[in-house]
């Protein structure tokens, strides 16, 4: 049995129609001690319809009901996966201040307002050129941005633009990846293990085994572990990758979050 999922989508998000009582009953049953809801927060992208607006207040009103209704059962944290933007980051730093969040990821969806899936940033790009921008960006953002506790499928820029983007060299973009890890261990934060590469056909969690390593070979220490589901049946779908991977590294907790505060659960 698992502990936890750390990266859960309900109908809050712009891709995703799931029911909260639906996902938490279905957490509960799975016997997991805690969940975080983490939909999504986006800002000043191109292409996103109106459907990706969410009203935080209502949100997180609806989450902190629900945290109380089922209390007894299983601890639901009020999570957030913001798309963190360069020129976003003032905005999302003053936003959100304003709700008693547990759990912030940060995820680099978009770059320079476009987000990786529409394919207008891999235009005339090789491989290495488009995996290099998306790295550097993640840096800038790791950086300068303070409000989140891990950051979300660190290497999933592969999983966009075709074949020809597919798989990583990941030799040839470690050292702004190093960079990136020792800036997340610099300001206490911590990466999570994404189990979502499976079913988008990458046949890998994200990031890849070798980031992990260096993360924690580095001196990291914080790690959740997310399905990143858009449907009730994808929770904890494919974590004992994830458990096989940590047992693998020798590492022995997992992260736990209350008001954006770590501590740390045991791996049984
Ligand atoms: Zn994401
Ligand atoms: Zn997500």
């Amino acid at each position: 049995m698992f502990y936890s999922d750390y990266h859960i989508h309900s109908r809050f998000s712009g891709d995703c129609n799931e029911d909260l009582d639906e996902i938490i009953k279905k957490s509960i049953g799975l016997g997991l001690r805690e969940i975080a809801i983490t939909d999504h927060f986006e800002k000043d992208m191109i292409n996103l319809s109106k459907e990706w607006d969410i009203d935080l207040n209502k949100y997180s009103e609806e989450i902190l009901r629900l945290k109380e209704k089922y209390r007894k059962d299983i601890d639901i944290k009020l999570g957030l996966e913001v798309g963190i933007q360069y020129q976003t980051i003032d905005f999302f730093e003053k936003e959100l201040k304003k709700y008693p969040l547990d759990f912030v990821i940060a995820s680099s969806h978009g770059i320079n307002r476009y987000d990786l899936s529409v394919g207008v940033l891999q235009e005339g790009k090789t491989r290495d050129e488009m995996q290099d921008l998306y790295f550097r960006t993640v840096l800038k953002n790791v950086e300068n941005y303070k409000k989140f506790n891990v950051y979300g499928h660190l290497d999933f820029v592969t999983r966009y633009g075709g074949a020809k983007f597919r798989g990583m060299n990941i030799e040839n973009h470690m050292d702004v990846i190093e960079k990136i890890l020792k800036g997340l261990i610099d300001k206490g934060k911590g990466i999570e293990i994404n189990t979502s590469g499976y079913r988008y056909g990458e046949n890998r969690v994200y990031p890849d085994f070798d980031i992990i390593k260096k993360y924690f070979d580095l001196g990291g220490e914080i790690i959740t572990i997310g399905s990143d589901s858009h449907r009730k049946d994808d929770i904890t779908k494919d974590f004992k990758v994830a458990y096989e991977i940590l047992e693998k590294l020798g590492v022995k907790y997992i992260s736990s979050f209350e008001k954006m505060e770590p501590s740390f659960i045991k791996i049984k």
